[in-house]
C-alpha cells in the first residue's frame, strides 16, 4: 500500500465538450515532496489541479487525495488543501490582519489557534509590519504575498502553488521562493507550477512534465537530464593556440567539431562521450589552458527535447 501518497491520479480523463483536456493522466505525489508540475500552455496543468482540489469532477479514472476519493462534494478533503493562484482574492477594504482572520474563520479556526496562525502567516510572508494596512495600499507583490498567507492560514497538509510568481517584482518573488522552501522544510507537501525553470530547479525534489493532457516525463532533475541525449560542449581558452592543438582535439574519439576563434576553442562531442579528461590532456600537452568551462544541459533543454516547446511562450 502506498499509504503516504497524498495525491494519486490514475488514468484521469477530463473533457470540455469534445475537447479532451486530461487524457489518461497519471500523477502522484508522496508526502513531503515538492513536485514541480511543468508543461506548455494548454497542457492541462490547471485542469489537473482543479480536479485534484475537487473544484471540478473528472469524466473517468480515479482521483484520490489523502487516500480518499476526491470529488466536488468532498469538502472534508478540501479543508486540508491550500490553493494559491495568481488571482488576488483578498478584500481590498479589509486590513491584512482582517483578511487573514476572515479566511481563517472560513476554515473553522477561532480563538487562540486563529490568533496564532494569523500572526505566524503575517510573519511568514513578511507583512507583520503592515498588518493593519489595507491591501489596496500594497504593491502587487505584497498583495500576492497576502494572498498566499490567506490560502495557507489553515495550515493545509497539501499546498498547491499555481504560478505564484508570475509578473511580480524580484523582491517579492524571492520572498515567495524562500517562504516555499521553508514550508517544504517543515514537511508540507507542495505542488508547484511555474514557467520559470530556475525556480523549479531550486525548489522541487521531483518534476512531472505534462503535455497534451498527460504526464510525458517524471523524475528528479538528474533523472530527467539523464533521459535526454545532449551534446557535450567544452569551451576552453588555450594558452597557445596552434594547428597542432586543433588537429589533436579533432582526432579525439567522439569529437564532432572543433571551432577556433583566436585562443577560444569550442569542442562539441556526441552525447555521453565523457571525453573532458582527454580534451584537457591534449590541451595541456599543447601549451596548457587559461580557462575552461563545460555547458551542461538544464531543465529547459529537457523540456524542449520532450515537448518541442519552450517553457515560456515569450521566449525566442
Ligand atoms: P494549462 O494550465 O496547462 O495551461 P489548462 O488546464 O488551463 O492548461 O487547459 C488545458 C486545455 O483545456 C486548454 O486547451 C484549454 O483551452 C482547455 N480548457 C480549459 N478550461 C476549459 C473550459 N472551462 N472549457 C473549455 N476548454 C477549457
Amino acid at each position: 500500500m502506498n499509504s503516504n501518497l497524498m495525491v494519486n491520479m490514475q488514468d484521469v480523463i477530463k473533457r470540455y465538450g469534445d475537447f479532451t483536456a486530461l487524457d489518461h493522466l497519471n500523477l502522484n505525489i508522496v508526502e513531503g515532496e515538492v513536485l514541480g508540475l511543468l508543461g506548455p500552455n494548454g497542457a492541462g496543468k490547471s485542469t489537473a489541479i482543479k480536479t485534484l482540489c475537487g473544484l471540478i469532477d473528472a469524466n473517468g479514472g480515479t482521483v484520490e487525495v489523502f487516500g480518499k476519493p476526491q470529488s466536488v462534494t468532498n469538502l472534508e478533503i478540501r479543508r486540508h488543501i491550500g490553493l494559491v493562484t495568481q488571482e488576488i482574492t483578498v478584500f481590498s477594504d479589509l486590513s491584512a490582519i482582517e483578511n487573514l482572520r476572515y479566511f481563517g474563520g472560513l476554515y473553522g479556526l477561532k480563538g487562540a489557534e486563529l490568533n496564532a496562525n494569523v500572526a505566524e502567516m503575517l510573519d511568514f510572508v513578511g507583512l507583520a509590519d503592515r498588518a493593519k494596512k489595507r491591501p489596496k495600499t500594497f504593491s502587487g507583490g505584497m498583495q500576492r504575498r497576502l494572498n498566499i498567507a490567506c490560502a495557507l492560514v489553515h495550515k493545509p497538509k497539501l499546498v498547491i502553488m499555481d504560478e505564484p510568481t508570475v509578473g511580480i517584482d524580484p523582491q517579492s518573488r524571492n520572498h515567495i521562493l524562500e517562504s516555499t522552501k521553508k514550508l517544504a522544510q517543515k514537511g508540507t507537501t507542495i505542488i508547484y507550477t511555474s514557467h520559470y525553470m530556475e525556480e523549479v530547479q531550486a525548489i522541487c525534489s521531483r518534476i512531472s512534465i505534462m503535455d497534451a493532457g498527460r504526464v510525458i516525463a517524471d523524475g528528479t532533475i538528474d533523472q530527467l537530464m539523464g533521459s535526454i541525449t545532449y551534446e557535450d560542449r567544452v569551451n576552453l581558452t588555450a594558452a597557445h593556440a596552434s594547428d597542432q592543438l586543433t588537429e589533436e582535439l579533432k582526432a579525439i574519439a567522439g569529437v564532432k567539431s572543433v571551432n577556433v576563434s583566436g585562443n577560444q576553442y569550442l569542442i562539441v562531442s556526441g552525447a555521453g562521450s565523457s571525453n573532458v579528461n582527454r580534451i584537457m590532456e591534449v590541451a595541456h600537452r599543447n601549451g596548457g589552458v587559461t580557462s575552461f568551462s563545460e555547458d551542461k544541459p538544464n531543465l529547459e533543454d529537457v523540456f524542449l527535447t520532450l515537448t518541442g516547446k519552450k517553457l515560456r511562450d515569450d521566449e525566442v
